[in-house]
């Protein structure tokens, strides 16, 4: 299944991926099944809260409505109702607007670790980003003033599906609510003035993410997936989450040793090679610029670059 959550007039819905349209839980629910909707229908993080409940529910919802729609081609009557939004005429926002956490992985890609002549580290290296940083899959991200050194990092998100700690390895992906696709903007000059990365990593809009979340059953195997990072028209990253120096399962023992991972929770797992810092020249993202982040199964995200700040 694939998730969303968009906005129609501002007005933000939890919803799914059915053919081209996105369709509205809260609303297909009392439609459905004659009764009010439940909690879970409101947002992607009571979603996630919720657990098997809300999955099952929804994949109920995805069958009855397909079982509808079979019988006729005519969407009319969910369009008037407002139950079903042709996916080109929403607004796409972050899958998850509210998690609890945002942890990040650093040289987690042994061409990365290469291409800045850093040994390959023996454990993980931990960061965050606020959740402030998130914007949603098409939007601009915004340049700040402060720095002339904005860089990209294309990465596979892993989101948690549900509350753990000491999670063994042979366990882990049993906490995967799905995937998405993640953008690890960073401004450098600003990550390596303060040292510690959180600010040069959080600036609003730093953190692009979507267009969906892709639920585990989609993702048999989450460690081969071509990734890309595509600027303008040139091809900039070009890898594979096989090339992941410390996998999936390993990160969530790792970090949820000691540290309580929630339903909602983005991991970051890292960044292939070639970002622009490391270029000779050095390339760094100017406003007019555009990025797409691919991930084989997850789709695209495609953010312009822009100068300014969120009034
Ligand atoms: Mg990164």
């Amino acid at each position: 299944m694939r998730l969303l959550t968009f906005e129609v007039d501002n007005i933000p819905y939890l919803g799914f991926k059915l053919g081209d349209h996105a369709v509205v839980l809260e609303r297909v629910y009392p439609y459905l099944f004659k009764e009010s909707a439940p909690d879970w229908c409101e947002d992607m993080l009571s979603f996630l809260y919720y657990e098997e409940e809300s999955m099952e529910g929804a994949e109920k919802i995805a069958h009855e409505l397909k079982a509808l729609l079979g019988s006729s081609d005519d969407l009319r009557p969910f369009l008037e109702k407002e139950i079903l939004y042709p996916l080109d005429s929403i607004h796409f926002t972050a899958p998850i607007l509210n998690p609890e956490k945002i942890i990040c992985i650093g040289r987690n890609y042994r061409d990365h670790c290469r291409e800045q002549n850093q040994p390959i580290p023996s454990n993980p290296i931990i960061f965050s980003k606020y959740n402030t940083a998130l914007t949603g899959p098409y939007d601009p991200v915004l340049k700040p003033e402060q720095t002339e050194k904005l860089d990209f990092e294309g990465e596979l998100a892993v989101v948690i599906g549900r509350e753990g700690r000491y999670i063994p390895k042979e366990e882990a992906l049993e906490y995967v609510a799905g995937y998405s696709i993640f953008h690890d903007v960073t401004a450098r000059d600003i990550q390596f003035a303060d040292k510690q990365w959180l600010r040069g990593k959080s600036f609003d809009t730093f953190a692009p993410m979507g267009p969906f979340l892709v639920t585990r059953e989609e993702v048999p195997d989450p460690h081969n997936l071509s990734i890309k990072t595509i600027v303008n028209d040139r091809l900039m990253q070009d890898s594979n989450t096989s090339n992941l120096i410390f996998n999936i399962p390993y990160l969530i023992n790792f970090i949820s040793s000691g540290i309580t991972l929630s339903p909602g929770d983005i991991i970051a797992t890292g960044t292939p090679a070639g970002v622009g810092v490391f270029r000779d020249p050095p390339i760094f993202l100017r406003p007019g610029d555009t990025v797409r982040i691919e991930i084989q199964n997850l789709g695209f995200i495609l953010n312009n670059i822009v100068e300014g700040q969120i009034e």
